[in-house]
C-alpha cells in the first residue's frame, strides 16, 4: 500500500504531467545545480537573477539570431539551471549572441540571458574550451588588443590560413570596392595608450 506521501507525490506527478509541465524542471525547486551557475555568477554575471527564470521564452522570441544557434537563450538558461556543465560550455550560442540585449530588455524576471551569455564565454575561455569559435573570438581579440582596428584579411588568414583569404576574396573585394573595408592594415592613432586602457578595463573586470 502506498504511503500518504507517496500518494500526493504521484498527484502532484500526474497533474504536471496534464498540464504539460516537465517534472524536472526548475519549478520543482529542488532540482538546480549550483555548480555551473555560481562559475558563472563568480565570472561577471552576478547581477544576473539565473534562479528566477520561468521559462517564458521572451527572450528566445526576440532573439535575431536564434534561429541560427544550437540552443536558443531560454534552453540555455534552464541548462545552467540544470548544471549541464559541457552542453552549456561547448554550445555555439555563447558566439552567436550579438550582444544587442533584446532579451534582457524583455525579461520580465531580471535574468539578463545577454549577461549570462557573455560570463559562460569567459568561463569557457577559462576552461580551456577548445573550438573554432573559441579560436576565431582569440584571435580577434588578440588583433584589436594589438592595433584597435581589425584588419580582416589578417584574421582570416589567422585562422583558416591562405585556404580562408582565398574563400573570403570575394566579399573581401566586394567590401573593399564599396568602401567598408580598408585593403591596408591600419591603426588606431594612439596604439600604446589604447593597449594600456585596454589593459586598465581587463584589471577592473576581474576584481
Ligand atoms: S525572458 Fe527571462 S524569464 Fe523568460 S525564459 Fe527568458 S530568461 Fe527566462
Ligand atoms: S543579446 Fe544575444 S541572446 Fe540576447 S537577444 Fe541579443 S543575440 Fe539573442
Amino acid at each position: 500500500m502506498p504511503t500518504k506521501a507517496e500518494k500526493t507525490t504521484a498527484r502532484k506527478k500526474r497533474l504536471k504531467s496534464f498540464f504539460s509541465i516537465d517534472r524536472d524542471r526548475q519549478v520543482d525547486g529542488d532540482t538546480i545545480n549550483n555548480k555551473l551557475l555560481n562559475e558563472i555568477v563568480a565570472e561577471g554575471g552576478a547581477s544576473a537573477s539565473i534562479a528566477a527564470c520561468m521559462q517564458c521564452g521572451s527572450c528566445t522570441g526576440g532573439c535575431p539570431n536564434a534561429d541560427k544557434m544550437d540552443i536558443p537563450p531560454r534552453s540555455l538558461i534552464l541548462m545552467i539551471q540544470r548544471g549541464e556543465w559541457d552542453k552549456v560550455l561547448q554550445s555555439k550560442t555563447l558566439w552567436l549572441c550579438s550582444s544587442c540585449y533584446t532579451c534582457t530588455s524583455r525579461c520580465p524576471r531580471g535574468v539578463k540571458p545577454s549577461d549570462v551569455i557573455e560570463a559562460a564565454k569567459a568561463l569557457a575561455i577559462r576552461e580551456g574550451i577548445k573550438n573554432d569559435s573559441v579560436k576565431f573570438n582569440t584571435i580577434f581579440v588578440d588583433l584589436i588588443k594589438e592595433r584597435g582596428i581589425l584588419f580582416e584579411p589578417e584574421l582570416m588568414y589567422k585562422y583558416g590560413g591562405l585556404k580562408e583569404v582565398i574563400d573570403q576574396a570575394p566579399l573581401g573585394i566586394k567590401l573593399t570596392l564599396t568602401g567598408k573595408m580598408s585593403p591596408f592594415p591600419e591603426k588606431v592613432k594612439d596604439p600604446k595608450s589604447f593597449k594600456k586602457a585596454l589593459e586598465k578595463i581587463e584589471k577592473v573586470s576581474k576584481k
